[in-house]
């Protein structure tokens, strides 16, 4: 971003204007790089003792990494890129072949290849080759590619009122395809099953997939998200002369002017109070919902839908294993079981090799009824799902170590009917933005997603500061 005229601040006094951040996911996190850069004041503050929100990561006991959540970057995402261009952490992504591979129980396979041709040509292999389905069955997915592939935003946009399910049996499409393949897709989107998820979302990335050749090709961080994500954009902000503090929740947030309707401060949990010229909210929707000043939330039609959003519980096995049972450098989907996508980190990141033998990082979900079971029972089904998709490699294999992290409200919940619901970044609250993946942005709950709500939430607070920026 090229700053062209700095900030004045209050009129007439040539003093920064301050912005409070709360929330130290990305989307606080991108907001306060942009907000520096353009030369605000930041402080940015965060309640657990690390950054990172959902894609947050530590280290355990014995200095091995834990993370919130296994994160896969699609080569349709942009904003993040820029963002990690711009901070020299691009290269820390390590882009896996571009295949799409599903691993069934009993060791079956089946995998969707891409060539390198212009869309749709580049999907041919994946139409012609898989022999999993049969022909019939792949017949009838062409019927459905008319609208997935050239479909208006507008056209999806009026599909939200379907879940997946609904909309994939009105097009015919194989019950099949729609249990083995379409089943752990809406499952690694979302981390809800098809008949419970939108269809538009679906109908969305599936159409980004088959239109742009690179759009489904998927990395990994060489290391952890805290060491090459995270982190270097909050050190960023400080270079830049801003605050970024964690261990400090926001309890509560105070109402000041009423016209216009402005907030006058927020208290930390220890009592302490903070004002700012400017707050973004760049909080989870559960979280947010709770520090809304009731007036706000019972009374202003923008805060008072928030009601409609929820968020989906999803759970995080990683396993340490005594040898290696796979040998597949990439992500893996499959449809039996609770593991829809997963990844043995011993082969996908170097930072994480577990000398040579197996170290799966998986995504549990549906995950409602699994998040109230102990861990014991919980690492139980991870295993026996893992067995069942490698039986020969883990006939004898044990298990040396199993971290459970369970996170029940995660992203924001896009069942069908709530996508009108989402709020802008601007509110009618003349000096609040907000940011966070359920914002609107076309990217949904996802890293992409939760970047470019921060960056779009800089970009009008910046605008309504009347700071002229390229951003
Ligand atoms: C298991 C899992 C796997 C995922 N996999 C992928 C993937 O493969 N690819 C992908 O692109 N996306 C993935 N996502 C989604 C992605 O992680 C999120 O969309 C994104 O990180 C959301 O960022 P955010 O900043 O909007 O919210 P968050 O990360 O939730 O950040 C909000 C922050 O606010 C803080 N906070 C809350 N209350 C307060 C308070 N009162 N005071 C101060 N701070 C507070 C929280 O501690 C948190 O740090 C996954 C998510 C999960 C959970």
């Amino acid at each position: 971003m090229e700053i062209l005229e700095r900030p004045t601040g209050e009129a007439g006094t040539g003093k920064k204007p301050t912005v409070l951040i709360v929330g130290g996911g990305l989307a606080g996190l991108t907001a306060a790089k942009y907000l520096s850069d353009a030369g605000f004041g930041v402080t940015l503050l965060e309640k657990r003792p690390i950054l990172g929100g959902k894609v947050s990561a530590w280290k355990d006991a014995d200095g091995d990494w834990v993370e919130t959540g296994l994160h896969a970057f699609f080569g349709a995402y942009e904003e993040i890129y820029t963002l990690m261009r711009e901070l020299d952490t691009y290269k820390h992504i390590d882009w896996k072949k571009h295949e799409l591979t599903y691993t069934l129980e009993g060791g079956e396979r089946f995998s969707f290849q891409t060539v390198n041709l212009p869309s749709p040509l580049h999907l041919l292999p994946a139409a012609f080759k898989n022999r999993y389905f049969t022909l019939a069955e792949r017949l009838t997915l062409v019927k459905a590619l008319g609208p997935m592939l050239f479909g208006s935003a507008k056209y999806f946009t009026s599909q939200d009122k379907f879940s997946y399910e609904q909309w994939h049996e009105r097009w015919g499409i194989s019950k099949r395809m729609l249990k083995k393949m379409f089943m752990p897709m809406a499952l690694a989107l979302k981390f809800l099953p098809p008949d419970e998820i939108s269809a538009k979302i679906v109908l969305d990335v599936i159409g980004i997939f088959l239109r742009q050749n690179k759009a489904s090709r998927m990395g990994l961080l060489k290391g952890s998200p805290s060491e090459l994500l995270t982190g270097p954009i909050a050190d960023y902000v400080c270079q830049k002369g801003g605050t970024v503090r964690t261990e400090a929740k926001v309890k509560e947030v105070l109402l000041g002017e009423t016209n216009p309707r402005k907030l006058a401060g927020v208290v930390l949990e220890d009592g302490e109070l903070l004002t700012a010229d400017n707050y973004l909210f760049a909080l989870p929707m559960h979280n947010l919902k709770k520090l809304i000043p009731a007036e706000l939330y019972d009374n202003e039609p923008f805060f008072a839908k928030l009601r409609n959003i929820q968020s989906v519980p999803v759970i995080s096995v990683q396993l340490w294993l005594d040898r290696q049972v796979s040998y597949v450098n990439n992500l893996l989907f499959s449809p039996d079981g609770f593991i829809p996508v997963y990844t043995d980190m011993g082969n996908s990141n170097p930072a994480y090799s577990h000398a040579g033998k197996s170290r799966f990082h998986c995504c549990v979900a549906p995950a409602k009824d699994l998040i109230k079971k102990s861990d014991e029972e919980i690492i139980a089904v991870v295993w026996d799902n893992l067995r069942s998709v490698f039986p020969d490699g883990s006939r004898d294999a044990k298990i040396e170590k199993a971290v459970v992290v369970r996170i029940p409200w995660s992203v924001y919940n896009p069942a069908p009917g709530i996508d009108q619901f989402r709020p802008s970044q601007e509110t009618p609250v003349k000096n609040l933005w907000l940011a966070g993946g359920y914002t609107h942005q076309k990217f949904y709950d996802s890293m992409e997603g939760a970047v470019q709500s921060g960056k779009l939430a800089a970009r009008k607070l910046i605008q309504a500061a009347q700071v002229t920026t390229k951003l």
